[in-house]
């Protein structure tokens, strides 16, 4: 979501005359994306917001705007902790930047802008995507749940849903701009129109937006116990949609998922895992898990790391649990020793790193629809794409061609070999 608000941003910058400089030190504008879904993320963005206090003391004139997740908590009172910045933004009104930025250039210090919701779409405002071949479309914002570890509702607010044609159109103007690739967003897509329509159109949209002809489709993200059957029998039948799903689990403990306010069981989840591997046998599955949830101890961790055996995941983002201020996980007695965590992270890891080379090594021989991205980053004569599954999928590229020609095309790679994170072989297609 973020990603997609910092497109927005450089769109409307663009479309109010600036235009992207070749670095930081020398910008007239920086504007700063924060998020605060976990500490470490929250303290990075306020380190580097803090230490362009040098460059503002060079540079006065230079316009710092922080906008996201942590100006949307904090409004105002970050501007007594960071008094060099001259704009802070929530996450409502994105399309306000340009208005704020004026008053900063006209010499009004310290403007902050701060609303407590509104039903504008940061969707409906320019944008300049950083790849023109894919784009982010989301189809809510914010969320109905209160996982108690999540400060994401108090930041982004109640659920909200685009209207079908809202989204329709857009897709349609991404298809005829040669856009291959969309992934719809929201907090909890599987629950996307309950507040429009009266009940989840998820299923529904999913059709629609394989009807518009776009070549591939993501989403994100799931929350199991919203995922329905209609829409893995959507998913199952249309070819554009990726095989791939993102479906968090979080722990594998009943008590903890109780804890969390999950509202699914270890039994449950895996059910639904069970019929989604019936419907799409070619499925690459993903997750997140939050390790040392107050409480947890080592049999709640055992049974995360059954759920990691049984579901067969193929990438899984695995984090330390974070207290954010305000939620009422963080007021929970029973917090875990961070030694313990930590082992008990580094052995959830090394069991992730099993499975994921273990799928990736029955794709040995096999020929992958590649979307391509550019030039690998480590080797420019390799390019670097991602077949529907996700997994990153790396190839010469052919001589006489290059890169850049290449990307936003489709390739076929017969794969050679296999890692943990990524795989490798030759074009053929
Ligand atoms: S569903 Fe996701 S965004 Fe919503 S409260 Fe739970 S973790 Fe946070």
């Amino acid at each position: 979501m973020n990603k997609h608000d910092s497109e927005r941003v450089a769109g409307l910058l663009e479309s109010s005359g600036l235009s992207h400089g070749p670095d930081i030190a020398s910008a007239d504008v920086v504007v700063f994306m924060t998020c605060c879904v976990r500490e470490n993320a929250d303290g990075r963005a306020m380190g580097q917001v803090a230490s362009f206090k040098a460059l503002k003391d060079v540079r006065p004139h230079t316009i710092i705007a922080v906008g996201g997740c942590v100006s949307q908590r904090d409004g105002s009172s970050l501007l007594r902790e960071l008094p060099h910045v001259d704009i802070v933004f929530g996450t409502h009104n994105v399309g306000r930047l340009p208005e704020l930025l004026s008053r900063a250039m006209a010499g009004e210090r310290g403007v902050v802008e701060v609303l407590d919701g509104t039903n504008d779409f940061a969707s409906d405002l320019p944008g300049v995507r950083e790849h023109p071949w894919h784009a982010w479309v989301p189809i809510t914002v914010g969320c109905d749940n209160h996982c108690t570890y999540c400060i994401v509702p108090r930041v982004r607010g109640p659920e909200r849903s685009r209207t079908v044609e809202s989204v329709i159109d857009e897709v349609t103007r991404l298809v005829a701009d040669g856009v291959r690739e969309v992934t719809l967003l929201g907090q909890n897509v599987n629950s996307y129109g309950r507040d429009l329509y009266g009940q989840p159109r998820f299923a529904e949209i999913l059709s629609r937006v394989a009807a518009t002809g776009v070549p591939r489709i993501r989403f994100a993200t799931s929350h199991p116990k919203d995922l329905s059957d209609e829409t893995i029998a959507v998913m199952a039948s249309s070819p554009s949609i990726c095989k791939a799903l993102h479906l968090p689990v979080q722990s594998g403990s009943d008590r903890v998922l109780r804890a969390m306010n999950r509202h699914y069981t270890q039994s449950t989840y895996l059910s639904l895992v069970g019929r989604l591997y019936d419907a799409i046998p070619n499925l690459a599955l993903s997750t997140d898990i939050i390790v040392g949830f107050p409480t947890e101890s080592e049999d709640d961790f055992q049974d995360t790391l059954r759920v990691v055996r049984e579901a067969h995941y193929d990438q899984a983002f695995t984090f330390i649990y974070s207290p954010r201020e305000g939620t009422p996980a963080a007021a929970m007695e029973g917090h875990v020793d961070r030694e313990v965590i930590q082992d008990r992270f580094d052995r959830l890891v090394a069991e992730i790193h099993s499975g994921a080379t273990e799928n990736n090594a029955k794709l040995l021989g096999t020929t992958q629809r590649v979307l391509v991205e550019g030039a690998s980053r480590r080797d420019e004569n390799v390019l670097a794409g991602r077949n529907e599954g996700n997994k990153v999928i790396h190839a010469p590229i052919p001589i006489g061609r290059r890169a850049e020609e290449l990307a936003g095309t489709f390739v076929d790679v017969e794969i050679t070999e296999t890692h943990t994170w990524f795989l490798a072989g030759t074009i053929i297609g």
